[in-house]
């Protein structure tokens, strides 16, 4: 059985991102880059004003100058003439620098003077001046390939004209709920029977990581019904399937899968909670089976699911936040497994506190509810006390700032 790095390892070996695709540009946040950006023009594209001022020759400063207003350029306009000697053009910012002109001199340095101004600071040859391709040249790389979209990227692709970008393309996440007990969301529930709450809770995570997923339903507890639906799952780029994994006399999830071609990697991690869940391939396709409890679904989830799905889309870092937090009780485990606990973070004078965050029993959902970080505890220790240092994954990232 693979320790959880080890398990993460065999995922993420097999786990190699898809085809490309080509989308408009508001479409590629949050996907990665299969192209280089090559800039198809200088940036800025001409010498512009960086204030709102005056546009002026060096030479005529120096003392309390003053200089006739002969001009305006409003942005976006361009200078009409050159800037003769003993002048000055009113200038606003981005506007062309007129010819003739080497500094421009903000309003607030100025009497403001409408035709005549004086400048009575020390003017330097270039100030205020955003010169011709001092961002970015021509034929520059402005994003590699292989490089995450945010915001900024987004901005200097729009600013270069980039109306499309290649990117590899979303994954399709296929999910499938197992369980005779299961009632689909907005039924009725009984008790006995338990809502499919998994399968909505996987396609939200697939959909934070920004892939698409396909929500399957629920099958019930006999072969044929496995293998309608989970025919239909294989034919996604990866495909995640809820209960059914352990070793229950119901639980047909894996002998049903290898009967349709997966290849089975590994079955079973060793760590708690999520031990049961077992990785396959088939024909390049990735497929997960997680335990059915819900808290052990989602921890999976975070700690080898995600880290796919992100390599997948072309991610290089497919790792959340890991920190060192101070743990602020004693917790004790068994022996010779991980136990990964959810915890609640507070960070002061740039420590992280670490709180368990409720009953760490499995079926606890609500304790994972108020966890901002799931604390990985070593196999060989059993007990931990208040002050011992262990290592937290960050889940919620409003964890690591700071409240407004
Ligand atoms: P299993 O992995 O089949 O042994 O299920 C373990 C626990 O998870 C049981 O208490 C199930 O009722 C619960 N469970 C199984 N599937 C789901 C699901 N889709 N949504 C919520 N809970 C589930
Ligand atoms: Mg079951």
């Amino acid at each position: 059985m693979p320790s959880l790095e080890e398990a993460r390892r065999l995922i993420l070996d097999h786990a190699v991102p898809l085809g490309t695709e080509s989308v408009e540009l508001i479409d590629s946040m949050g996907l990665v880059t299969a192209e280089d950006i090559v800039a198809p023009w200088d940036m800025p594209l001409c010498d512009n004003s960086a204030m709102d001022g005056y546009a002026v020759r060096v030479a005529d400063c120096g003392g309390s100058a003053k200089l006739r207003v002969t001009g305006f350029i409003p942005a976006g306009s361009l200078p009409a003439t050159s800037l003769l000697p003993g002048c000055a053009f009113k200038i606003m910012t981005g506007a062309r620098i007129p010819e003739g002109c080497d500094a421009v001199v903000p309003f607030e340095e100025t009497d403001g003077g409408c035709e005549i101004v004086t400048i009575s600071t020390r003017v330097r040859a270039g100030q205020h001046i955003r010169f011709t391709a001092a961002d970015v040249h021509r034929g520059e790389v402005v994003v590699p390939a292989g490089e995450l979209i945010r915001a900024p990227e987004i901005s200097m692709m729009a600013a270069l004209g980039k109306s499309r970008v290649t990117v590899f393309r979303r994954p399709r996440v296929a999910i499938l709920s197992t369980g005779d007990e299961l009632v689909a969301l907005g039924e009725d529930v009984v008790p006995g029977k338990v809502i499919d709450s998994n399968g909505v809770t996987l396609a939200a995570s697939v959909k934070e990581c920004g892939a698409n997923p396909e929500l399957l339903g629920i099958v019930r507890d006999t072969r044929a019904s496995h293998i309608a639906k989970m025919t239909v799952g294989l034919k996604a780029d990866i495909f995640i399937t809820s209960a059914g994994v352990s070793v229950g006399e119901r639980d047909l999830v894996r002998e049903v899968l290898t009967e349709l071609g997966m290849s089975q990697v590994f079955y079973g991690v060793d760590v708690r909670p999520g031990g049961p869940t077992t990785f396959g391939v088939l024909n390049g396709r990735l497929i997960f089976c997680l335990p059915g409890n819900p808290v052990a679904s989602m921890i999976m989830f975070e700690e080898l699911i995600r880290p796919a799905i992100l390599k997948v889309m072309g991610y290089k870092r497919v790792l959340r936040p890991h920190v060192q937090a101070v743990l602020q009780e004693s917790v004790s485990k068994r022996a010779g497994r991980v136990k990964l606990l959810r915890v609640r973070l507070e960070s002061s004078n740039g420590a992280y506190k670490a709180f368990s965050s409720g009953d760490q029993s499995t079926g606890m959902l609500k304790t994972l509810t108020r966890a901002d970080g799931i604390a990985v505890l070593p196999a060989e220790r059993t007990s931990f006390t208040a002050g011992d240092e262990i290592e937290v994954h960050v889940i919620s990232s409003n964890a690591v700032m700071l409240e407004a």
